[in-house]
């Protein structure tokens, strides 16, 4: 697929969300204020992006090509993934995932994918982002889980250094493995626990919600938070309000990935902000795994009224094609957010890091400038 086809559907595909009403040209300022400021200019962080799922599809195709893969072609489509939120769309999910995993086999492709997903956020405004990696997925290739985790952390030094985000890292562990293999990452994750570019900031869980005991999990993200790391896993996002409880209590989050189904329950919501839990809300994640039907159902307002720490990320952007700015936008169009309050998202995202504070002062610095020029120009 070349370039060009992917932004003629990247137009495409925002042309097919609700569009904003037709503007009357004599609306005053405080319309252009709401609606104006280029939302890749404002400031934000982006903490929730899986390193293989954070692939443009041009490197993907690149990818196969060196080694020889051949690619499903649901891949190659142009249009995002649409799977219902049973077992069979999640299996459906999970193996073009790693159809498209099997495409990364050296240290030159990990390289280039972290630096890809640094220099895609630096264009997009984000100034951290904190990406989530499974060594395990790519030790067979270079020789175990160190130098897997390794390639990561010296790459995303150096991707920090040219684009001016600082990359960190989140190490993952997956509810499809024994919780045994939780707990050696975590104990390797602990070994680089640190706050800035190229290091640990955090500990995951991911894959399927509904596999897996989340209690086995506990000790290593004892582990992991004894380190000092966020304890970042998935939660809430297939599963509901029960789910998040387990959760909470077994791995006592700092954030949770995703979390939207916090909003069924309104005692639990509450819980979440009291305990200042903020929530990784991935809207176009959530229509791509039927999670919703549509961005409108995606409890955003919900979240965000109940006062909840909301940083919004873009998940998968290769298979649901949907980056980070686009999940802004959907705010902006499809859930009505005015410049004000699309600049309190991006403020929850950077708050919501693991963030050195003076990069955190720096970023929210870059949140006022944005809102206080007209057209968000600085
Ligand atoms: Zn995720």
């Amino acid at each position: 697929m070349s370039d060009f086809s992917i932004i003629a559907f990247a137009g495409a595909r925002s042309v097919g969300r609700k569009s904003l009403p037709e503007r009357n040209p004599c609306h005053n300022q405080v319309m252009r204020d709401q609606r104006h400021r280029d939302l890749s200019l404002l400031t934000k962080a982006h903490l929730h992006l899986h390193f293989t799922g954070s692939m443009r599809q041009t490197t993907l195709v690149d990818l196969a090509a060196k080694h020889g893969v051949r690619l499903p072609s649901a891949l190659l489509e142009a249009d995002p993934l649409r799977v219902p939120a049973d077992e069979r769309g999640w299996f459906r999910f999970q193996r073009l995932y790693d159809a498209a995993r099997a495409c990364v086999r050296d240290e030159d492709d990990m390289r280039r994918i972290v630096r890809e997903a640094a220099e895609d956020d630096a264009a997009e405004g984000s100034g951290r982002l904190e990406i989530q990696v499974d060594p395990t997925s790519y030790a067979p290739f270079v020789g175990g889980i160190t130098p897997a985790l390794e390639i990561v952390l010296d790459e995303a030094r150096a991707a920090s250094a040219a684009t001016g985000t600082e990359v960190a890292v989140i190490v993952a562990s997956s509810r499809m493995r024994h919780p045994l293999e939780a707990r050696t990452l975590a104990r390797l994750a602990a070994q680089n626990v640190g706050d800035g570019a190229g290091e640990v900031v955090g500990f995951g869980l991911s894959n399927d919600e509904r596999r897996g005991d989340t209690q086995t999990f506990a000790h290593a993200f004892a582990i992991a938070r004894r380190a000092g790391l966020a304890s970042v896993p998935h939660g809430g996002e297939l599963l509901g309000p029960g789910h998040i409880h387990d959760v909470v209590d077994a791995l006592h989050p700092d954030r949770l990935g995703h979390g939207v189904r916090s909003s069924e329950d309104p005692r639990l919501l509450e819980e979440l902000v009291s305990q200042g839990i903020a929530l990784e809300v991935c809207p176009a994640s959530n229509v791509s795994l039927g999670v919703y039907a549509d961005d409108e159902q995606v409890p955003l307002r919900t979240l965000v009224d109940a006062g909840a720490t909301v940083a919004l990320g873009a998940d998968d952007p290769l298979l649901f094609r949907s980056r980070l700015v686009d999940q802004y936008t959907t705010a902006r169009e499809v859930h009505g957010f005015g410049d004000h309050e699309l600049a309190h998202l991006a403020r929850g995202s950077i708050q919501a890091s693991r963030a050195p504070e003076s990069t955190k002062a720096r970023l929210l610095a870059g949140v006022d400038r944005w809102l206080e020029e007209p057209d968000g120009e600085h």
